[in-house]
């Protein structure tokens, strides 16, 4: 306990911690000790909390292109950028005049706007698969949406995902698969009823599963970027198509990461197949809440209120979002993908060097212009099972000795690396320089 403190300009500045730097500003475990008294965990995603890497989070008082700089005026090179959800870079001046100017009109109003029907075409422009566009507020909403859609179409309840793809918190897709081959799925958090996900089997991701006509759809990630970041095999996905087509299931892409991440036709334009129904979100916000599902046009007029399958959102299509996405959509040509593309090389590169170096076992693999981790030196994981054998702690030391270096990757061993149009060449430089640092402070911390 530091022994003096000016409670007035740390109460001005908000702050009410038992333990004080006495500087006048708070500091970052001040912020958080008392975000956790209001909220559970100091945190609204769990996901950000640091239960994985220990610690706790530095809180964020601003950022600017690559640099996120926390209350205590330190500054970090992001490669979170909010899970992939800002693309451009932090505060892009495209991004915020779009956003400032809807905000003088209004930010929602419970009618349609010349925005949202704007937002809808450019995405069904650059998705060929998304014949119509219904917008809402996340990609859990994306999901679930998607689920309730495919089984109204159908008809049919099954629904089947893969092990290690992530969905959002959408109950009937939160579910625990066993190891190896397809099982019925058990609930993968307290407060899921059995009932509610005894309609969902859970396949090893990278095999196409015998499908039967109780199957309404199949969800899954194009990309698996929850799990690290998996490539799907080769025919996967293509047999996953023709699977769902031999027994009249749906086959619905979850975009939510790769839509307008991997390249402006999202992974199915990269990888070729064509899906029945593609969820969205992340990019397509701009950084705002958003989320989206596009797909041929007799399923999607299933949605009320032209058919039966209901989905309603008092802020969807919201102005201010759809400004955002417009806005970020239109910066991203063919010329961005493959800049994003080689700086996501780089960063393989530069990683993989400064953990050979320091004799760190770790493998950085790229899909499009995604990076995922693996700490381990055997083959590249293809599935769930693989991806789990990586290092959580060798991920830790190299989170914490990075972090203290001021590169800033995500607190939790599986998710990926994100590079943007904010992390130029002086930026990656940078974290050539730190990255040899962090990885050889990881080894000595790691003993
Ligand atoms: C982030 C994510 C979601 C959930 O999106 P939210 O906007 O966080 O609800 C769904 N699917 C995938 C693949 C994701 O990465």
């Amino acid at each position: 306990m530091i022994p003096f403190c000016d409670p007035v300009r740390c109460q001005a500045a908000g702050c009410v911690a038992t333990v004080c730097t006495g500087r006048g500003v708070p500091s970052n475990n001040e912020l958080f000790e008392r975000s956790c008294r209001a909220i559970p965990g100091g945190v609204n995603s769990s996901i950000r909390a640091f239960k994985a890497v220990g610690g706790s989070p530095y809180v964020v008082a601003r950022a600017q292109g690559p640099y996120v700089f926390d209350v205590e005026g330190k500054r970090y090179v992001d490669l979170v950028q909010s899970y992939g959800a800002v693309i451009l870079g932090h505060a892009h001046p495209a991004i915020t005049a779009a956003i400032t100017a809807a905000a003088a009109d209004g930010t929602s109003f419970g009618a349609p706007t010349p925005r949202e029907m704007k937002l809808a075409e450019a995405i069904g422009e650059r998705v060929a698969s998304c014949e119509r566009v219904r917008l809402m507020n996340s990609g859990t909403e994306a999901t679930s949406t998607a689920i309730r859609l495919a089984r109204g179409v159908t008809g049919r309840d099954r629904i089947v995902t893969f092990s290690g793809n992530f969905h959002g918190a959408t109950d009937a897709l939160l579910v625990a698969g066993g190891s190896g081959v397809a099982t019925l799925g058990l609930p993968g958090t307290a407060g899921i009823p059995n009932a509610t996900v005894a309609n969902t089997i859970v396949a090893p991701y990278n095999v196409v599963p015998q499908l039967d006509d109780q199957v309404a759809a199949v969800i899954v990630e194009p990309v698996a970027a929850n799990m690290g970041v998996v490539a799907a095999v080769p025919g996967f996905l293509a047999g996953l198509r023709a699977e769902c087509d031999r027994v009249g299931a749906l086959l619905i892409f979850d975009e939510v990461i790769t839509g307008f991440r991997v390249g402006s036709g999202g992974a199915q334009g990269l990888l070729g197949v064509r899906p029945d129904i593609t969820c969205f979100g992340k990019v397509i916000g701009g950084g705002l809440p958003i989320g989206a599902v596009g797909g041929r046009a007799d399923i999607m007029e299933c949605l009320t209120p032209i058919g039966k399958v209901f989905h309603a959102g008092t802020l969807a299509g919201n102005p201010i979002a759809t400004a955002a996405g417009l806005a970020v959509l239109n910066e991203l040509d063919d010329d961005v993908y493959t800049e994003l593309a080689s700086r996501a090389g780089r960063l393989s590169a530069l990683l993989t060097e400064a953990c050979s170096a320091a004799g760190l076992p770790a493998q950085f693999p790229v899909v499009g212009t995604l990076v995922g981790m693996y700490f381990g030196a055997g083959p590249l994981p293809t599935n769930f099972d693989a991806a789990k054998t990586t290092s959580e702690a060798s991920y830790a030391a190299l989170f914490q000795a990075a972090l203290a270096e001021g590169i800033a990757f995500a607190p939790g061993a599986y998710e990926a690396l994100f590079v943007g149009l904010g992390h130029d060449a002086d930026v990656m430089d940078q974290i050539a320089v730190a990255a040899h640092a962090a990885a050889s402070n990881a080894v000595r911390a790691l003993g």
